[in-house]
């Protein structure tokens, strides 16, 4: 499984062969590295509509191609926007799309439409994006459930979890690696992944914090 990071909340994960976008805000995202034209994808997720999280940019790359998968309401109007191929799920068990299994979760946060999380799970690893999310004690669940081997997590505060809450997160979810999003990208987001990663140290020690910056990836 290869990782990469967009900047803010965007990631790219290439996993059994498939890549897979999550909430790809690149069209004015101060820190995309990448320009819309540029990116393709075999799936193309969306945690919640606000605009910092690339539901425009994803019915863009969905017209290329790419499945869109999100809750819904927000998948439909992926369909009247134009995108051919739209998975609307809700929150509960996986749906298995291009070989691939994915599950909505919760999230606590707003939008038109429920807000939520997803974990994705293939043969060569599996992940967590959290989306927007106050922390919840139910992370617990996720990690039981699924044991995400990677979670990406916000951490900036105000809209979502800070650096205190998200280490109480990767001690609900225990993954092996905790990857902080949703930080820096604008004054608002404080949160800095130097003190989510001296939380989760206190906390959950066996977790790794690998902080990305825009464009570098890892592979696990
Ligand atoms: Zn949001």
């Amino acid at each position: 499984m290869k990782i990469r990071y967009l900047g803010h909340a965007a990631f790219e994960v290439v996993l059994d062969g498939k890549r897979i976008l999550v909430d790809p805000w690149i069209t004015g995202n101060p820190k995309s590295p990448v320009k819309v034209g540029d990116v393709s994808a075999d799936i193309v997720i969306v945690t919640h509509d606000h605009g910092d999280h690339g539901f425009d940019d994803a019915v863009e790359i969905a017209k290329k191609g790419a499945t869109f998968v999100s809750i819904f309401e927000i998948a439909t109007k992926a369909g009247e926007k134009g995108a051919k191929d739209t998975v609307g799920m809700n929150i509960g068990g996986p749906a298995e799309i291009k070989g691939l299994k994915i599950a909505l979760t919760q999230a606590f946060h707003s939008g038109t439409a429920n807000p939520t999380g997803v974990v994705v799970i293939g043969k060569e690893g599996s992940f967590y994006h959290a989306g927007d999310t106050g922390l919840f004690g139910d992370m617990k669940l996720i990690g039981e459930i699924y044991h995400p081997k990677v979670a990406m997590l916000p951490i900036g505060s105000h809209f979502t979890m800070d650096p205190v809450e998200a280490s109480y997160a990767v001690q609900f979810i225990r993954p092996e690696i905790a990857i902080p999003m949703h930080y820096g990208t604008f004054p608002i987001l404080t949160g800095t992944p130097e003190k989510f990663q001296e939380e989760v140290r206190k906390r959950a020690p066996e977790t790794k914090v690998i902080a990305l910056k825009p464009d570098e990836s890892i592979e696990v």
